[in-house]
């Protein structure tokens, strides 16, 4: 269905570092009509963007890979299934490998979890980008249940106390007492408010609701979506695309220069072909 979209709507495609599917190139109109097929089809809102959970990596663990301990990939849909839609003062990003091979790459992620023959160690405060770190070695050895538990109580701890815009690493650094103090407060109840963090964490995955069905089903919010509010029919003629490997990307402003000299074509603007 995601290829069959991408086709239809003339969309360039690529598979991500994550584990996630990108499509590019959508107009703002053309989103409701998408997100409707995706529906349809069983498809629910991710979020590319949003300071909120993005992905789960994971590897193969136990169930394809002679090296695996623990199933690391039914923990990981359970881990994002429990987390979607989750807001927080930045992204998160949780990687589950099945063994300390650590294919999933779990150690550059803000939860990090690793197989052992006795559970999962969980380490947190990873992350990728302009400032690498990896993740920390918060407890070990843990059941799937006190496993989720403790992610559940770091996470709300930080969306509660963090900064905006700061990732678990640079507030696991900031917080005074660091890594110990946040350990005696979500495993050693150090500050009483555990049971809070627990209720706060059930009562986000008790709201779950999927974000595109929630456009879908609304016309107020289905209305925000053209490209022009003066001229909601008219699509945005000013895109221009060249083709690339086979799938089209935005024009540089050179080639748009070139093309208005007559050396090269542009295909684009609302004048795109696409299949309905
Ligand atoms: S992390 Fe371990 S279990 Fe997972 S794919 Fe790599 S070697 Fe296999």
């Amino acid at each position: 269905m995601i290829g069959e979209v991408a086709k239809d709507f003339g969309l360039y495609t690529k598979i991500t570092g994550g584990q996630r599917i990108d499509l590019f190139g959508a107009r703002m109109e053309q989103l409701p009509a998408i997100w409707k097929r995706l529906v349809d089809a069983g498809f629910e809102s991710g979020h590319a963007y949003g300071k909120s959970l993005r992905t789960v990596k994971s590897c193969v663990g136990s169930t394809w890979c002679r090296y695996g301990v623990q199933d690391s990939t039914s923990m990981a849909i359970g881990l994002e299934l429990r987390y979607r839609g989750l807001r927080s003062p930045h992204k998160l990003k949780l990687g589950v490998s099945g063994c300390a091979r650590e294919c999933a790459e779990a150690r550059g992620k803000d939860a990090g979890i690793i197989a052992t023959e006795n559970g999962w160690n969980l380490y947190v405060g990873g992350n990728g980008g302009f400032t690498p770190r990896h993740a920390v070695l918060l407890a070990e050895d843990l059941d799937d249940e006190t496993l989720v538990r403790t992610i559940d109580r770091f996470f709300m701890y930080y969306i509660r106390t963090a900064d905006r815009l700061q990732r678990t690493a640079a507030w696991l650094q900031e917080i005074e007492g660091g890594l110990d103090h946040v350990r005696a407060v979500i495993m050693d109840d150090s500050l009483g408010i555990v049971a809070d963090l627990d209720e706060a964490m059930a009562v986000h995955v008790a709201a779950y609701r999927d974000e595109w069905g929630d456009v879908l089903d609304d016309p107020e919010k289905l209305a925000r979506f053209t490209s022009f509010v003066n001229a909601p029919e008219a699509g945005d003629d000013s895109l221009a695309y060249v083709m690339e490997r086979g799938q089209r990307r935005p024009a540089t402003a050179q080639e748009r220069a070139a093309a208005a000299r007559g050396e090269a074509v542009l295909i684009g603007g609302t004048t795109l072909e696409v299949r309905s």
